[in-house]
């Protein structure tokens, strides 16, 4: 290896990665006293480079493509809704699929990770995601109830500000909410269409804020959330967690560090973090007395299985083989329609925080009439005016003919954005064997760090599950009168990945020869390593993972506070 350098100091804890777990975890531990050093593989952020208020023309890149831009670039992996450095380059940073497989992995490189320009869906996992093989024998329990991490949820929408309103479902459980917008026009008419089918559609729980929380103020709806927020009205790890720790005095921050091993003493106790500076490709080490692994799922794992030692050969925490196993991310689907209803209308501000209307799953007590177990939430999207990204007319220009004004006409009347109502299936997903990730002993990234290949195989429960997703996108837009859009056809068997919820591989348990981390989220055999991000999830309910994630973080950097303070780390 290049030079390896020692810095002197020994930090009480380490934490790798600055995404919503490690945001978390800083945050939480800087408050409470506890001095950590937070490494980062990507560079610093500042507000001013959260571009909200622009055109998408503006914007380096994806012009209007937005998150999924290579859609429409022929399969080449561009950005996401960030200038082109915030994400891991694929060149530098490549990873691999098994022969058979398809795995697509979106991974961005910043203080804030991803959560700077997620899509701020903030669902809490229901009692019965947490205890899946008592509720229909499949998959496997979490080590911990719904009981054990309501507090965690409820201190998490205390201090990020989370929308919503009561409603007493067991399928989405309430939580401390913010006043939520007004539904927009279009989600009326969804919003009634699920009514006639008895599907209840409620208030979006969305992480942005409607009134002034820790300072920050309230969204002003220009509906740009999606390459961050430049007043800091929704969450992001960055402005919401990790910039206020700082003036703590209690955390160092080191970006461009991308973690390459966990060093061990003869005990197997983690005591250094060994990192290349990617500003010099040197490679540096800074000494801890207990490290927190945030790296994200694939990333954690990546890093545990490169930490090799002669007591631990095949990597860090994985005697039992389990590290990288068990790799989930949400079934996924979509649909979209023109609905003639909204055709015609003046043009008016739609603009919000993303959708204001979400159907939570309705059938978690009649799962038996259904053909796959578990469920899943739509998410609304569509309507109103709001500015078209590159493609949008896809579905409108074989509708209409003519030249000039009157076809300009003809689009914005009857086809434009405004009449446009979409649906995204956001389903659970039984673990399985053949989905997991490993190192691939023949490649390695720009730094010389071996690389993860991944394994991907959907099950029928999960194919069956999106069919039916499909049924019920007809059925509501359908019963508004919508024509359902031909295109472009949704793939008979997506990718694995690519809703961007990828987790579990670090999975935690009761059991240490099934699992790799206690109840704490702390490595079963090395006392001093704990992971907070998505690698603990032990399955994959239909929620989006962040609030889970944030709440976990939160609620293992507390107990790591304590063992801190009795000397058991
Ligand atoms: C466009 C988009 C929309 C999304 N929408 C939603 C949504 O609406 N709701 C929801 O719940 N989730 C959503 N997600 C997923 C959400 O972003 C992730 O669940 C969440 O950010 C994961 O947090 P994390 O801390 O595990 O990882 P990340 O946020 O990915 O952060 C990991 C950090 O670790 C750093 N890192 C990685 N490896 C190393 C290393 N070796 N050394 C040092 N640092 C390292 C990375 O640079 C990164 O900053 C969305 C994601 C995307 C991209």
């Amino acid at each position: 290896m290049a030079q390896i350098a020692a810095r002197s100091d020994v930090h009480d804890v380490v934490i790798i990665g600055s995404g919503a777990g490690g945001g978390t975890v800083t945050k939480v531990l800087a408050d409470l006293g506890v001095k950590v050093l937070l490494m980062e593989a990507g560079p610093m952020v500042s507000m001013g480079d959260f571009k909200m208020l622009r055109t998408p023309a503006s914007m380096v890149w994806h012009r209007g493509a937005g998150e999924h831009a290579e859609a429409y670039t022929g399969g080449r992996q561009t950005p996401l809704s960030f200038d082109a450095f915030y994400r891991a380059d694929a060149d530098d940073e490549p990873y691999t699929v098994a022969d058979g497989s398809s795995f697509r992995w979106f991974r961005s490189r910043c203080i804030g990770g991803r959560t700077n320009h997620y899509g701020r869906v903030q669902l809490r996992y229901a009692d019965y995601d947490f205890k899946p093989h008592d509720y229909d024998g499949l998959g496997f329990n979490w080590p911990i109830a719904y009981a054990d991490i309501a507090p965690y949820y409820d201190k998490a929408e205390r201090f990020i500000g989370v929308t919503g309103k009561a409603e007493g479902l067991r399928s989405a459980p309430d939580g401390i909410f913010q006043e939520p917008a007004p539904l927009k026009p279009h989600e009326i008419l969804v919003q009634r269409a699920c009514a006639k089918l008895g599907i209840k559609a409620i208030n979006a729980r969305q992480a942005v804020i409607t009134s002034p929380l820790n300072g920050r103020p309230p969204c002003h709806y220009c509906g740009q959330c999606g390459r961050g927020c430049a007043q800091g009205s929704n969450y992001a790890a960055s402005y919401t967690q990790i910039f206020p720790a700082m003036k703590t005095g209690n955390v160092t921050v080191v970006t461009n560090a991308m973690a390459r091993e966990l060093v061990t003493d003869a005990s197997g106790k983690v005591t250094a973090v060994a990192y290349i500076d990617k500003t010099t490709g040197t490679e540096q080490q800074v000494r801890c007395r207990s490290v927190v692994v945030s790296a994200s799922a694939c990333e954690s794992a990546r890093l545990l299985l490169n930490s090799k030692a002669s007591g631990h050969p095949d990597g860090l925490a994985n005697e039992n083989g389990q590290v990288g196993r068990y790799l989930t991310d949400t079934v996924g689907t979509s649909m979209s329609a023109q609905v003639p209803a909204l055709a015609g209308m003046p043009v008016f501000n739609t603009d919000g925080y993303g959708a204001h209307l979400y159907i939570p799953w309705w059938m978690v007590d009649r799962h038996k009439e259904l053909d796959f177990p578990r469920g899943y939430h739509v998410e609304v999207g569509g309507g109103g005016f709001g500015m078209p990204g590159l493609g949008f007319g896809a579905n409108t220009y074989n509708r209409v003919e003519g030249y000039g004004l009157p076809l300009k006409q003809a689009i914005r009347d009857n086809y434009g954005p405004g009449t446009t109502i979409g649906f995204s299936g956001r389903g659970a997903m039984i673990p399985n064997e053949d989905c997991y990730c490993e190192i691939d002993p023949g490649k390695k990234d720009k730094w010389g760090i071996p690389v993860l290949r991944f394994h991907w195989k959907w099950r029928d429960s999960e194919n069956h599950q999106r069919a039916h997703m499909r049924e019920t996108f007809r059925a509501i837009l359908e019963s508004m009168g919508g024509t359902v859009n031909a295109t472009p056809a949704p793939p008979a068997s997506p990718p694995g990945g690519g809703i961007i919820h990828e987790v579990g591989c670090v999975r935690m348990g009761d059991d240490p020869k099934t699992s790799v981390l206690d109840k704490w989220c702390r490595a079963h055999h090395v006392p001093n390593l704990f992971v907070a991000d998505g690698g603990p999830f032990v399955s994959h309910a239909d929620k989006n993972p962040t609030h889970t994630i944030i709440a976990l973080a939160w609620r293992t950097a507390e107990h790591l506070a304590d063992e801190l303070k009795k000397a058991n780390v």
